[in-house]
């Protein structure tokens, strides 16, 4: 039975599902404004291989992620640009699909777009105006936190300490009574050049808060098992998602789990505003989308995932040992008793625990060292390992020998026939040739193969 810390207990408990046998769970998805960055290539691969691993474990799982095609940033970003920001929200979201395709994750089960879900959100503000966790400030409907009292569950701090630390904002959000308070509508003025809806309280548009939980419950239903996300967004996004539906009387997620963030060379958390995001089209072009799984599953989940020259190296590394042991295996004969029933018992007992992928990958190396060393296992060992790599965490590997082109294989059999009369000079500098145009060489008892570098 899976086990997964829950932040909101800060408690390791085994997952209990709303329905047997099946997982509802939700993750907030991008707004998209911009080009996707490197915080967004760690949530969504480590919660496709949480997707896959659950998958593959038997449970049938139903994923919902988001996609905020309206919000301030876009707004600002069309005006910049003259666009709409329908053109803007459309081109960015086709760039997010690219890159999610890149990385080889999977597309959620329903990516509701927050526009087309208006209508609900102003239901939503009308109940919560209804039931007094709501008021009219000048510029919009506001929720009141302390209306709900256990606000601050997933900060794991009471309203008193989160009230001191709350800035109070400028005037953008200039009718709200309390810092910690949060729009629901903001009210779009007559001049102001920004898409509106139609609301009792005037024209105006969603706060991003109340998006996530009418899509949620909406797809997912009430007391959904497991919301997800960047730790970044446990508060106050995630806080105010659940105040919400609490103050509406539903019941919220059953569970929330949150993945670390992303850190840069000298350690810095990268954001936005400190502005050393690093932009994932720009990573893609150097590195596969599958270095960046492998550097993302040998991390926790929960920890924070440093991005360097050196953990990058390090994932491709792991991932050509792989990839060159897959090739070495790959015309066994298939294994008759199946994959090695103790290297899946020992990957899933780790994935078991809290997720624990550096964990797993380790049980996955040391069973490409022990086929090595006990051919007669190597049949049964990887077949395990490509069960576990493939199916269960989505990290494909290269069995097929690269082909080539020309100019390559004759500088490689230009190599091999230096290196047979012992003219290690020039051996080493077509070595060094090669590696400039991109490719790897192993030297081998049946002569040099060559591949590309991941
Ligand atoms: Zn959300």
């Amino acid at each position: 039975m899976l086990a997964l810390l829950d932040t909101a207990t800060g408690e390791l408990a085994p997952l209990q599902p709303r329905d047997p046998g099946r997982l509802s769970m939700y993750v907030c998805g991008p707004t998209v404004a911009g080009s996707p960055h490197l915080g967004h290539a760690r949530f969504t691969l480590a919660w496709d291989a949480f997707r896959r691993y659950l998958t593959w474990s038997g449970w049938e799982v139903r994923f919902v992620s988001n996609v905020t095609d309206i919000d301030d940033k876009i707004i600002a970003r069309a005006a910049e640009e003259h666009l709409s920001t329908e053109e803007v929200s459309a081109r960015y979201e086709a760039l997010w699909w690219q890159m999610m395709g890149k990385l080889g994750v999977e597309r959620p089960d329903s990516t509701p777009h927050a526009t087309a879900y208006v209508d609900q959100m102003v239901v939503l503000v009308q109940d919560l105006l209804a039931r007094g966790h709501a008021y009219q400030g000048g510029d919009g409907v506001y929720f009141s936190t302390e209306s709900v009292p256990s606000y601050g569950l997933l900060a794991r701090q009471d309203l008193a300490f989160l009230r001191a630390g709350a800035r109070v904002e400028a005037s953008e959000e200039a009718g709200k009574r309390s810092p910690l308070d949060f729009v629901l509508w903001k009210l779009v003025g007559a001049c102001e050049r920004a898409p509106a809806w139609p609301s009792p309280w005037g024209p105006g548009r969603p706060g991003w808060h109340t998006e996530c939980v009418v899509m949620s419950l909406d797809l997912l239903g009430e007391g959904f098992d497991l919301h997800l996300g960047g730790l970044d967004l446990a508060f106050p996004h995630h806080e105010n998602e659940r105040a919400q539906a609490v103050a509406a009387g539903k019941q919220f997620a059953r569970r929330w789990a949150h993945n670390g963030m992303v850190l840069d060379e000298q350690g810095e958390k990268m954001s936005r505003s400190v502005g050393n995001v690093m932009s994932l089209p720009g990573l893609l072009e150097r590195y596969e989308g599958r270095v960046l799984r492998s550097l993302v599953l040998g991390t926790h989940y929960r920890s924070p995932l440093s991005v360097t020259q050196e953990t990058l190296d390090n994932a491709a590394g792991v991932l050509s040992r792989l990839d060159n042991f897959a090739r070495e295996v790959r015309g066994l004969p298939a294994p008759p008793g199946g994959p090695d029933a103790a290297v899946l018992a020992r990957f899933r007992w780790r994935l078991d625990d809290d997720f624990d992928t550096p964990g797993a990958m380790a049980v996955l190396l040391g069973a490409v060292r022990d086929a090595r060393a006990h051919p007669e296992r190597a049949p049964a060992l990887s077949a395990a390992v490509r069960e576990c790599c493939e199916k269960a965490l989505g990290l494909d590997l290269a069995f097929e020998e690269e082909t080539v082109d020309e100019t390559v294989a004759a500088l490689v059999r230009r190599r091999d026939a230096a290196r047979s009369r012992g003219d290690y000079f020039e051996a080493d500098s077509i070595r060094g040739k090669l590696q400039e145009m991109g490719y790897v060489l192993e030297d081998g008892p049946s002569g040099t193969a060559v591949r590309h570098q991941v």
